[in-house]
């Protein structure tokens, strides 16, 4: 039975939503007595961690190492001009409180690793990823599957986002489809290649509506279902994610059973045996595709292991001097649609074919290329 002691104004604060069949004062309370932790008060942590204090969520963890700088602001909404050189979770702190006073904001001004993870989780039910690096972003999957902890995935880049949520237990986690963090450099950053900021909001927000759901046992949460947003095209498209057996952390035996802490630069040395399998969750995650073992391929992740299938894929023994080139520059340029003829030239000079370079950049310039090229679509090209 649960009390439902709230005070006149907590009704009238919350009136839009009690007044909802599948929340009611029940779904209130649940919602009040929840606990997140969320990750980074960023991009995604800001729109998150404001919409959830304004539900009444009874206790937000904020972690975050950084300081408020000018460039965050274009999207980082819970901080101000003239917070500019403040610690971000003291600037979060003072927005959300000043927002939800009910709410209880416990911040942490410190990174998030493998040494103090399991000690902050475990005070928590949800776990919202606004992290900015596949380090901390892979600690906090191994954690929550560890802890039993839900873990609403996020990633933004350029005009693209993903989401899924995952619930321990139920459906895959990060590891069932990418194994391994991506190779240090594979991945550029926001800071390297930009976001639109509204996007990360949109994906952020995203996240608290799974958070709210949780809480509220209602709906279909994102369990087995990557959610991947293109806001150019405005277009979200989903993608079944399988639970996999051999998955190092949820599997059936798994193999990492004490958490992993990765150095991001360490992550360089990184050689991964099946490369394909770790092209997910990378720039265009709006184009995901997905191969024959269930895998998502995209076009993001592109090292060393991609470059010797491609070659494997086009015949080619050896990689030379002139195919490197080519490879280097469409892993530079790959985003970029303006430099299709380039493209397209360089693969009439090393013989390179765009039907190959298309199915490993299935959302980027090959496209173009064949139309400046004269060639036609490429299959699945849409
Ligand atoms: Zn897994």
């Amino acid at each position: 039975m649960v009390c439902l002691d709230f005070t006149e104004e907590q009704i009238n604060r919350y009136s839009r939503q009690i007044v909802l069949p599948e929340v009611g004062g029940t779904g209130q309370k649940r919602i009040n007595e929840g606990r997140v932790l969320i990750i980074g008060t960023g991009g995604l942590g800001s729109p998150a961690a404001f919409y959830l204090a304004a539900a009444g969520v009874g206790t937000i963890g904020i972690i975050d190492y950084d300081v408020v700088d000018l460039s965050n602001l274009q999207r980082q909404i819970l901080h101000t001009t003239k917070d500019i050189g403040r610690p971000k979770v003291d600037s979060a702190k003072e927005k959300l409180i000043a927002l939800n006073p009910d709410c209880n904001i416990v911040s942490y001004r410190e990174r998030l690793t493998a040494r103090n993870i399991k000690e902050i989780i475990k005070d928590y039910d949800v776990v919202v990823d606004g992290a900015d690096n596949f380090a901390t972003r892979f600690v906090a999957n191994d954690a929550c599957v560890m802890a039993n902890k839900v873990f609403v995935h996020g990633g933004v880049l350029g005009f693209a986002g993903q989401t899924f949520t995952i619930v321990p237990g139920k459906g895959p986690c990060l590891r069932c489809i990418l194994r391994e963090p991506p190779p240090y450099g594979s991945v550029p950053t926001c800071a390297q290649a930009g976001v639109l900021g509204v996007l990360a909001g949109t994906i952020g927000l995203i996240q608290a509506t799974e958070v709210l759901k949780y809480l509220l046992g209602k709906g279909d949460l994102l369990v087995g279902r990557l959610l991947a947003y293109d806001a150019l095209e405005m277009k979200f498209r989903e993608v079944r994610v399988k639970k996999d057996p051999a998955c190092p952390v949820c599997g059936d035996n798994p193999s990492i059973t004490e958490l992993v802490e990765y150095d991001l630069t360490a992550c360089a040395e990184y050689k991964n045996g099946g490369a394909v399998k770790m092209c997910v969750f990378t720039v265009n995650g709006l184009e995901v595709e997905i191969d024959e073992d269930g895998f998502i391929i995209d076009p993001g992740c592109w090292n060393e292991d991609v470059a010797r299938a491609f070659a494997e894929a086009e015949g080619i023994k050896e990689l030379n001097d002139e195919h490197w080139r080519v490879i280097n520059y469409l892993r530079d340029h790959y985003q970029q649609f303006q430099v299709a003829p380039m493209i397209s030239k360089l693969c009439k000079e090393t013989g390179f074919s765009l039907k190959h370079i298309y199915e490993l950049f299935p959302s980027g310039p090959a496209k173009g290329a064949c139309k400046v090229a004269g060639l036609p679509k490429p299959r699945g090209c849409v």
